[in-house]
């Protein structure tokens, strides 16, 4: 029988693929002279359902994220009641209209990329008097069609939030162009991050988590390579 090209997750159970990607990790952080515990794996569970995400629950995960507000309301309410220990982070562009309802659900909110949601964000955070940790997204390869602020803005964004709006901005968060060198994204969202003032950094995605490691990665945010490919539309 010939051996298929892609391995789906039917190949692979989910509690298997998780044990890669953390010895993938693990190997990663070595080499840059890190300690283990300086790396949170995100497992990004979009376009998988509750029954999906809980497998990665009984596996030992607590970290998730998930790029749609509506999405993740529909599947995380009853797990959070389960496991008190879950962490949950938004990795997907924020509409203004959805402020409300992305506070209360998420621990952390990674897609922060302009002022007037930094204003919503402030504004709903006292009101709820819940703070998500945030991450400022950078658009490291200034494409057109990708959401971030610019990599010369950056800096003076993250203060102004800091600074002006009281915001609890912890790091920086790049989704690299497809057709480029990850490397040099994630190199210049370490300096990026540097000029800032703040130290944690999200990047590196299934094709590229162990280079984002080995860079200086604090974040990975880990889809395919845990769950397999997406059911669109999400079954959940
Ligand atoms: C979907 C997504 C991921 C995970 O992508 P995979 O290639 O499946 O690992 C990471 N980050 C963001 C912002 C995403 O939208």
């Amino acid at each position: 029988m010939i051996a298929p090209l892609v391995e789906t997750s039917s190949d692979v159970t989910i509690s298997q693929a998780l044990a890669t990607v953390r010895s993938d990790i693990a190997e990663a952080v070595r080499a840059s002279g890190r300690e283990p515990s300086a790396v949170t794996l995100v497992a990004v569970s979009k376009g998988h359902d509750a029954d999906e995400a809980a497998q990665a629950i009984a596996a030992g995960q607590r970290v998730f994220g998930e790029n749609r507000v509506q999405e993740a309301q529909g599947k995380w309410p009853p797990l959070r009641a389960a496991h008190a220990d879950l962490e949950l982070h938004l990795i997907g562009p924020l509409q203004t209209n959805k402020v409300r309802e992305a506070v209360a659900l998420f621990d952390v909110i990674q897609s922060l990329d302009r002022a007037r949601l930094a204003d919503a964000l402030a504004a709903e955070m006292d009101k709820q008097a819940k703070r998500p940790r945030l991450f400022v997204q950078v658009n490291t390869g200034e494409e057109v069609q990708k959401a971030g602020v610019l990599p010369a803005e950056a800096a003076a964004f993250v203060r102004w939030c800091r600074d002006e709006k009281k915001l609890p901005v912890v790091g920086l968060m790049c989704i690299p162009p497809v057709d480029e060198e990850a490397a040099l994204h994630f190199a210049l969202l370490r300096e990026l991050a540097e000029d800032a003032g703040v130290t944690q950094l999200s990047m590196g995605m299934s094709a590229d988590f162990a280079l984002g490691v080995r860079l200086g990665a604090t974040h990975v945010r880990v889809g395919t390579a845990i769950f397999g490919e997406r059911h669109y539309p999400p079954k959940a």
